[in-house]
């Protein structure tokens, strides 16, 4: 290869890596605990098919509340839970007990309907709970869940981690896809590391532990930095006590998902149906085995009251 061409390479990196933003999530609580929700964020509904990313976990590790959430409805999505600590009982309408610890992943998928529910079963509770978006080929299908107890492990330069879906450097997870998807928790040595990407890829860094600098961006847990399709080589960089993130990517959805409470959908219609079934009860989203109390959906704001 002669100097030109690379030279031109490194330009054309350089200036998808200044395409590189920050941005800072929303704290909010869920079921009692603590949640940094990085995406949606402000502009930006999906990164791929990713299309909600909540950092679950006790910000007071001497008080942590127990994780419960009682049965409640989805459409439209999977459900990708990974723990970082603790211990989850997963249980949905599809009749599925499920317990969950660190190091395995829960992957469930409404398609027209599912309804489930979720406890901590050994606190403290710390865990990372995300959305998929479902396409149009699979959303209105049947619902499935999956429980995935290996993962492969990935081993970069002062990187290593596990790949929840999807590949990266060889490293392919068995979890079901219904588009081209990454997820992986990666915990960086002090330095800097390149993380070798799909160039079809848009990426996101959320970082759970540490700061990171992401490209030119300096990202802290409850921040997102979002990295546009193109980067193949993305360099990010950890202080000396060394970080973790999750490193999130896809090929864009390009379908415009509309999302309310715990619905994807593309437009009101849709929701304000799922929102009726579930306050009248019908079987679409079937009965959970819970002793929790089932979580009544809020009316959406445009739907008129009685
Ligand atoms: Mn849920």
């Amino acid at each position: 290869m002669s100097g030109p061409i690379q030279q031109r390479d490194a330009e054309c990196e350089d200036e998808l890596l200044e395409r590189v933003e920050a941005r800072e999530g929303r704290t909010t609580t869920l079921g009692g605990q603590a949640v940094a929700r990085v995406l949606p964020t402000k502009g930006r509904r999906t990164v791929g098919a990713w299309c909600f990313v909540d950092l679950v976990g006790p910000e007071d590790a001497e008080h942590p509340d127990p994780l419960e959430i009682g049965p409640h409805p989805h459409i439209g999505l999977s459900t990708v839970t990974w723990l970082l600590e603790g211990e989850a009982l997963h249980s949905d309408s599809l009749g599925t007990e499920q317990l969950i610890r660190p190091g395995q992943l829960n992957l469930m998928t409404a398609g027209h309907g599912i309804a489930h529910a979720e406890l901590a079963a050994e606190p403290p509770f710390r865990g990372v709970q995300l959305w998929v978006a479902q396409p149009e080929a699979t959303r209105h299908g049947a619902s499935r869940f999956e429980h995935v107890p290996e993962l492969p492990q990935v081993e970069l330069e002062r990187a290593r981690g596990t790949v929840l879906v999807g590949s990266l450097d060889g490293a392919v997870s068995d979890a079901s896809v219904d588009t081209p998807l990454l997820g992986a928790d990666l915990t960086l040595s002090a330095g800097r590391t390149v993380l070798p990407l799909r160039a079809g890829f848009e990426h996101a860094v959320a970082p759970v532990d540490g700061t990171v600098k992401v490209g030119p961006e300096v990202v802290a847990p409850g921040w997102l930095a979002l990295v546009p399709a193109g980067v193949e080589e993305l360099p990010v960089e950890a202080r000396e006590s060394g970080a973790r993130l999750l490193l999130l990517g896809g090929e864009p959805l390009g379908e415009r998902v509309q999302m309310w409470w715990n619905f994807v959908a593309r437009d009101r219609e849709e929701i304000t149906r799922a929102w009726r079934e579930w306050e009248q009860r019908t079987d679409r989203f079937g009965s959970v085995p819970s002793t929790l109390e089932r979580i009544e959906a809020p009316r959406p704001p445009w739907v008129p009251g009685d």
